[in-house]
């Protein structure tokens, strides 16, 4: 169970949470990527597609200027990043509702979307320690189980 806190010594570290991740999550899981910019958000949710897509050479860019890029795996999966978003509610018009129906949500910058986003089954904080990150877990309790037994593999 969580609470997660988890030390990612170097980016290796941030790449195999992120792994760990595509083991944990499923359709309708909404996950936020909370931390300044820098702090591995992007580095994390494209370790989680490759491992999502079993191909360690998938092109991941940033959505920064798209906002969303979305990827026909097994899953679909929805990588946003809101760090560009106007006002607030342009949210609305980005239709994440939808995109949770059916597959997984990564969503980088949360915070500009100003609580108007579905609730989290798992919000990530990652922060700067030292030369490293640190990772802070909350969440739903099913979402964190999952994450739980993922991490112990
Ligand atoms: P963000 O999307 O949060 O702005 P990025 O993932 O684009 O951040 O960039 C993070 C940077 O930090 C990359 O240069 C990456 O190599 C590095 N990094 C990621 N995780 C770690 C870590 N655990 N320790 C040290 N450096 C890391
Ligand atoms: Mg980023």
């Amino acid at each position: 169970d969580g609470p997660f806190d988890i030390g990612l010594a170097d980016e290796a570290a941030t790449r195999r949470l992120g792994e760990d991740l595509a083991l944990a999550l499923k359709p309708g899981d909404l996950v936020c990527l909370e931390g300044d910019l820098g702090a591995g958000k992007t580095t994390l949710a494209r370790a989680f597609l490759r491992a999502m897509a079993d191909d360690p050479d998938l092109e991941v860019p940033s959505p920064t200027f798209t906002l969303v890029q979305t990827y026909d795996l097994r899953v679909p999966v929805h990588h946003l990043d809101l760090y560009r978003l106007g006002a607030a509610d342009e949210i609305d018009e980005l239709g994440v509702e939808e995109m949770i129906a059916s597959g997984i949500v990564l969503v980088e910058w949360p915070e500009r979307a100003a609580g108007r986003l579905p609730p989290a089954a798992l919000t990530i904080r990652l922060d700067q320690d030292g030369d490293g990150r640190r990772a802070r877990i909350s969440g739903a309790a099913p979402a964190l189980k999952r994450l739980d037994r993922s991490l112990a593999i």
